[in-house]
């Protein structure tokens, strides 16, 4: 199985300011993550907002380098790459953000947005970029005709296709989508939802899927990734973490997600309190103070990721809680 993207202890930190007279504090947004995102496959990365999903994003885009830990992409190291290569490199990974207007330029004809990456990396004349603008825009579900409109003529739902298409311009080996239906309406989310799969079959785009909500996900990831507090806490296969989640927060959020499955949902627990600040993480285990199977052990000692019933897990206590 070929992959398209790894995440080797992939670590950012932030200094933020705390006021004149304190010293700055830092913030682990992202603290040693590691993954492999299959060749045209889907990667989901679920967990609460403040859990360090955007910031993985912003690292996996190459819009921003991390404090430490590599990135290869399609088998290229970026810390190694110049600016040429990087920009290349850039090429290869796109995004789509929660928020399709703020993406688009409001005073540019969608024709001449979507034709942009190509005018800017490709040796395509007018007419051809043209052409093929016209094309993607078929291909997403929106009328080639509508090829000299502004942004806020289409409803959000076509702007997010808009989105998508231009995403898609350059046929990108990967596309890293933000929460990309959360500011949809319902009715419309499955539509895009579809939309991203068919485009996957289509052209074989690896895509790392962000989203807080397990049911979005549930239909369109292979493989999954749970994050806690800048960490990965429980990464595998979709279906066998969906079966049978063994990291007691993997199964809280689990358990509270309606399903078309309810028997799947065997283990029922509430999580308790709010997600701690990144500012102060608690020692230990980052959710000890709201598991339900924590000791004095979770309180002390960060539980390392590790190899369990094949797939990956970071929890001191999996065997014992999950007989
Ligand atoms: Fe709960 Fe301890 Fe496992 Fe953390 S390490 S998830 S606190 S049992
Ligand atoms: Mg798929």
């Amino acid at each position: 199985m070929s992959t398209v993207l790894q995440a080797r202890d992939l670590t950012r930190y932030y200094e933020v300011s705390q006021g004149f007279f304190k010293p700055s504090a830092q913030v682990k947004a992202l603290n040693g993550v590691s993954f492999e995102l299959r060749a045209g496959k889907t990667l989901a990365v679920v967990g609460e907002s403040g859990c360090g999903k955007s910031t993985l994003a912003r690292q996996l885009t190459l819009i921003e380098a991390p404090t430490s830990g590599s990135l290869l992409l399609d088998g290229q190291d970026a810390a190694q790459a110049g600016k040429a290569e990087l920009k290349a490199m850039r090429t290869k990974v796109q995004m789509v953000f929660q928020n399709p207007y703020a993406s688009l330029n409001p005073r540019q004809k969608i024709g001449s947005q979507l034709a942009e990456p190509l005018q800017i990396n490709t040796s395509l004349s007018a007419k051809e970029r043209e052409d093929k603008v016209r094309g993607m825009m078929q291909r997403v579900g929106l009328r080639p005709e509508h090829f000299f409109r502004y942004p806020h003529m289409f409803s959000g739902g076509q702007r997010q296709r808009i989105a998508i298409a231009r995403a898609m311009m350059l046929n990108p080996k990967i596309v890293v989508a933000d929460e990309p239906t959360s500011a949809l309406d319902v009715s419309i989310q499955a539509q895009v939802l579809n939309l991203f799969m068919d485009l996957q079959d289509e052209f074989k785009t690896a895509y790392v899927f962000i989203s807080h909500n397990l049911s979005v996900v549930e239909h369109v990831a292979d493989d999954l990734m749970v994050m806690y507090l800048g960490r990965a806490v429980e990464v595998g296969e979709k279906d066998r973490v969906y079966e049978r989640p063994l990291h007691p927060y993997t199964q809280a959020l689990l358990s509270a997600t309606p399903s078309i499955h309810p028997e799947q949902r065997r283990i029922k627990i509430k999580i308790e309190g709010e997600l701690p600040s990144p500012l102060k993480p608690p020692s230990g285990c980052a959710f000890h103070k709201r598991c339900p199977h924590a000791n004095q052990r979770c309180a002390e000692e960060v539980p390392e990721l590790r190899e369990l019933d094949q797939r990956m897990i970071a929890c001191h206590r999996a065997e014992d809680i999950n007989v």
